[in-house]
């Protein structure tokens, strides 16, 4: 079977950069299951849908006319990439993604994925639920305000307003959401592997993961 890597984590922990640094590494795909739950969020909007509305939701998730391409997001065919980081579709998304019939809407989506030589996956529930056999499972997190610090120069470095008090409890807020929730909630798996890059760099942290991968 194809080798997946599966990082699980909460927001802001730098899973997307590792996952997509390790992936350029090894020559393997790789999945950003985040930004499936992004794109339901920002279509949501967009056709007035309540973020609660799981039948509609679940509607929209499953004929999503969604696509990526050179790393870029589409939407329709228009260029999605920088609206669905902001924090509206930031927070659309942890609502959404609470919803057992979206979740199950976008499940094949992402398995379809898995294709030689090997898949990279990131997200909240790839180790629990899409990928279970994953050849290498790690749990990549960082102290809350550690996270809300590369939000913040993110956004700063972009031209984004950004404000450290809300962004702090926006992902506080999100945690707890992605933890409690009955249907695939984050938690750190048994046989996951715990990396905590709060003192440590992106080079670092994709080293470790490289170390780790079974040959
Ligand atoms: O990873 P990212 O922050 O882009 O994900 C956006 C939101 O989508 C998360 O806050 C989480 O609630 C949800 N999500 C999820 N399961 C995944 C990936 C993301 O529930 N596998």
């Amino acid at each position: 079977t194809v080798p997946v890597i599966a990082i699980d984590g909460p927001s802001a922990s730098g899973k997307g950069t590792v996952a997509a640094r390790v992936a350029a590494a090894l020559g393997w795909h790789c999945l950003d299951s985040g930004s499936l739950y992004r794109i339901v969020a920002l279509a949501g909007m967009r056709a007035g849908v309540a973020l609660d509305d799981e039948a509609a939701l679940a509607a929209l998730a499953a004929a999503l006319p969604a696509s990526f391409a050179d790393g870029r997001v589409l939407l329709d065919g228009v260029d999605v990439s920088a609206e669905i980081r902001s924090e509206a579709c930031s927070v659309g998304a942890s609502k959404v993604a609470v919803l057992p019939a979206v979740r199950a809407a976008l499940l094949d989506r992402q398995r379809d994925y898995r294709a030689a030589p090997g898949l990279v996956a990131e997200g909240r529930d790839i180790g629990s639920v899409i990928f279970p056999d994953a050849t290498l499972k790690i749990f990549l997190t960082a102290s809350a305000e550690s996270r809300a610090q590369r939000r913040y120069k993110q956004l700063m470095e972009k031209g984004m307003a950004a404000n450290m008090e809300s962004l702090l409890q926006d992902l506080q807020e999100r945690d707890a959401r992605d933890a409690a929730r009955p249907v695939a909630p984050l938690k750190q798996l048994p046989d996951a592997v715990l990396l905590d890059t709060t003192t440590m760099d992106v080079e670092q942290a994709v080293s470790f993961v490289l170390e780790r991968v079974p040959a």
